[in-house]
């Protein structure tokens, strides 16, 4: 197994403008994961389910390759539950409700085989049980961290605890700024930088992401679709090919980290075909080189000449 994840394994009630689902799967560890198995990465997961988690949910995953010796199930439990309403402008989404149920009580306990993990992926949840989870991964070579704004305002302390221990940390432009109380996102990243993680990966939405790290400063667009039918999970996504590819590779310089970006941006670009994780799901390695050949054109350009 190469990377050990925890986060959400979660029942998404979603409201787009090209239609509505209820409790289809989601959550940030079941996106990540997919989307890391895409560059051949294997994914541990560490999460908790109800007994209302269906079988076929399962098999997605497991055909998927990831390893579910690390997802408990609470016997009565409840199923975590998250809702979102997207608006025309599907940057722009409300979370309708969020249902902790079996999450409230989750303590991680890893399996034994997690421990020797070289990548950690610690998923949007709440900052202790991110710590816990870090606690138990005998000595990583690289952990990132994905947050949100519940997190920044309600558990603050936690978190900046938690992201001294980490190299590399995701989040979008404005929980940035919140996180840091600066204005320009070239300023929030160094003063994530301080905090501890030498990278820091903002992501904008439709308008791609910006990488900083120690050496580099790096832009990748998203993918300019026609149509997105459900931008859930595009983060996780993102996330997931991102260190899907550098498991992969066991790579971190420079332009590796670039191509990494890349491929982040490609897979989030499938996810958000589709809802839940039907389109990501059937992706396969020619679609993915394709798209990777329609980000290099979209991207390079000639030296000025004047
Ligand atoms: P993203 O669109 O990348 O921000 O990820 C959306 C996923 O995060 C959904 O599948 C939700 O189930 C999950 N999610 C939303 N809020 C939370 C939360 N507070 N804790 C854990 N997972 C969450």
């Amino acid at each position: 197994m190469n990377i050990v994840v925890v986060g959400s394994v979660a029942y998404d009630s979603v409201e787009t403008p090209h239609g509505s689902r209820d409790d289809q799967l989601g959550g940030s560890a079941t996106f990540f994961s997919i989307a890391a198995s895409k560059l051949g990465a294997t994914s541990g997961v560490v999460a908790v389910v109800g007994e209302d988690f269906r079988d076929s949910d399962r098999a997605i995953l497991s055909d998927h390759g990831v390893d579910l010796n690390g997802l408990s199930v609470v016997p009565d439990g409840k199923t975590f539950r998250w809702g979102g309403r997207y608006h025309e402008d599907m940057n722009d989404r409300d979370t309708l409700f969020t249902h902790l149920n079996v999450f409230q009580d989750f303590a991680p306990d890893l399996p034994q085989a997690y421990e020797e993990s070289s990548f950690v992926f610690l998923g949007n949840i709440h900052p202790g049980l991110q710590s816990n989870v870090l606690d138990q991964v005998e000595s990583p070579r690289f952990v990132a961290l994905d947050t949100m704004n519940l997190w920044i305002e309600t558990t603050r302390d936690k978190l900046v605890e938690v992201l001294g221990r980490v190299d590399c940390l995701f989040l979008n432009d404005e929980e940035a700024k919140q996180l840091t109380g600066q204005h320009t996102v070239a300023r929030a990243a160094q003063h994530i930088q301080k905090m501890g993680p030498e990278t820091v990966i903002i992501k904008r939405g439709e308008h791609g992401a910006i990488l900083f790290s120690q050496e580099d400063i790096f832009y990748a667009p998203a993918y300019p679709l026609e149509y997105v039918t459900d931008p859930t999970g595009a983060g996780d996504s993102f996330a997931g090919g991102f260190m899907g590819y550098l498991a992969r590779t066991g790579d971190f310089t420079p332009a590796n980290m670039r191509r990494a970006m890349i491929v982040g941006s490609l897979v989030a670009s499938f996810c958000v075909e589709g809802f839940s994780v039907d389109r990501l799901s059937e992706v396969g390695d020619e679609e993915i080189k394709r798209r990777y050949g329609s980000f290099v054109d979209l991207t390079s350009f000639e030296p000025l000449s004047l």
